[in-house]
């Protein structure tokens, strides 16, 4: 994985996959620039269930949250993003099963 970013943007939020407390954003992707800041659209992964989730403008606000990826968003995808996805997901699953087996 690629170093953590700072996201200032991203509302604390729940994972709205597992109700985890989201509050920081990591690059899946080696492509990502030093200090990039997600922005709507963006995917991400969630450190704690695999989840992939997408972020959106939180309504009234500047910041971001997220929401579940849909089935149209992944789709949407380009080839190397959706591998990019998919290694991520496979590694957070890999930790958790090593960490279950300890
Ligand atoms: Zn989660």
């Amino acid at each position: 994985m690629n170093n953590p970013i700072e996201c200032e943007g991203l509302k604390p939020c729940r994972c709205p996959g597992c109700g985890e407390k989201i509050d920081a954003a990591t690059a899946v992707s080696p492509d990502v620039p030093d200090g990039y800041r997600p922005s709507v659209g963006d995917f991400t992964v969630c450190l704690y269930c695999a989840s992939a989730l997408v972020f959106e403008k939180t309504r009234g606000s500047t910041l971001l949250s997220l929401r579940p990826a849909t089935i149209a968003d992944i789709n949407a995808l380009d080839s190397s993003s959706k591998r990019d996805i998919s290694r991520a997901t496979e590694a957070i699953l890999a930790a958790r099963a090593r960490r279950r087996r300890n």
